[in-house]
């Protein structure tokens, strides 16, 4: 039995997911630092398992796959896996809900307190012999919207809650706050989020209802000076929009872990402004998301490919 890795940090940060795999008798292949589309679509086919980072994974690869049983996202998001197709020909997919939700809660918390108190740019300041004084906005007592009140949300709702802040959730796939959060969630209108909210910080997967569900319009209603944040995927917050609200004064500034291209051009006019800040999608990138993340997988994989049922089976 042979698995197939993509996942660039699959067992990478100790070694328990890799025994996992050689305890199955699984033989592992990576391909990631030589990666390219064709080499994939070339490889894939020769494979009963796959580990898969961000890349696509396209039907018309897929529909050559005979022997492949499983699909282990090395994460939670699906949107790089065509679904549809893999249901059709049978090949199951599988995902890593909520393991990340605290990793990438506590860097959506880091953006928000850098952007109010203007980390990045005062450091950048100094690195460049600037040495003056930034008076920020605390984030103490504010409003945090939140768009999707999934497991990163209420990560970061919990986190808020630490700074006594007020916390408004959007998401129309809930009805009824749960209890743990009756004292200081309540439940808004995106609308609401918007005209209301001191930080906005955006938890929802890619969908063709989120794409571009940040776009000029929908900027324009946030309340002037409030920041922006989004962790969850590129292709939610139009990038353009979001440059133009920044450099005006708008918003008091944005960060974004996630981009529509991966990684950002160098040409990105995101990248000329002091307070748009970008990291390199490391949302769910601390140690313990990882390893927790890549032994998931490897479990699931040797669990398909033993016959056995795996955890979080998305179709
Ligand atoms: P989740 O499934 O627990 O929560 C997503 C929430 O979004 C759900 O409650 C759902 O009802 C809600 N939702 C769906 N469509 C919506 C819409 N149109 N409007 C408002 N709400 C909507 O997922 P999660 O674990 O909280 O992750 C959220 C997203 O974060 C993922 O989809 C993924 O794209 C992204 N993510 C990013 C990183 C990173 O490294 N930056 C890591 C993990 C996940």
């Amino acid at each position: 039995m042979k698995v197939l890795v993509t996942s660039r940090s699959f067992g990478q940060v100790g070694t328990e997911a890799l025994s996992v795999l050689e305890g199955a008798g699984i033989q592992m292949t990576r391909l990631v630092d030589d990666y390219t589309d064709e080499k994939f679509a070339e490889t894939i086919p020769e494979y009963d398992a796959l580990i898969i980072g961000a890349h696509k994974f396209p039907a018309e690869v897929m529909e050559r796959c005979g022997r492949l049983q499983i699909i282990a996202k090395h994460g939670a998001g699906l949107d790089n896996i065509d679904l549809e197709a893999a249901k059709r020909l049978g090949i199951t997919v599988t995902n890593v809900p909520a393991t990340n939700a605290n990793a990438v809660a506590d860097l959506a918390v880091a953006h928000m307190l850098n952007l109010c108190r203007g980390v990045s740019a005062a450091s950048w300041g100094v690195k460049n012999g600037v040495w003056k004084v930034y008076i920020g906005r605390d984030m103490y007592a504010k409003t945090l919207g939140l768009v999707g009140f999934g497991n990163i949300a209420k990560n970061v709702a919990r986190r808020a809650r630490g700074f006594s802040m007020k916390v408004l959730a959007y998401d129309p796939y809930i009805t009824e706050v749960p209890e743990e959060f009756q004292d200081y969630v309540a439940i808004a209108s995106l609308d609401e989020v918007c005209a209301k909210s001191d930080f906005v910080s955006v938890h929802v997967p890619l969908t063709d209802e989120t794409r571009n569900m940040f776009d000029r319009k929908r900027l324009d209603m946030m309340k002037t000076g409030a920041f922006l944040i989004n962790t969850s995927r590129g292709g939610i917050v139009e990038e353009q929009a979001l440059f133009e609200v920044c450099k005006e004064g708008k918003l008091g500034g944005a960060a974004l872990d996630v981009v529509e291209t991966e990684p950002l051009p160098a040409d990105s006019p995101l990248l000329t402004l002091s307070n748009i800040v970008v990291t390199p999608h490391i949302g769910m990138y601390s140690y313990e998301a990882v390893n927790a993340v890549s032994v998931t997988c490897a479990e699931n994989v040797a669990k398909k490919l033993g016959g056995e049922t795996p955890r979080f089976v998305v179709v």
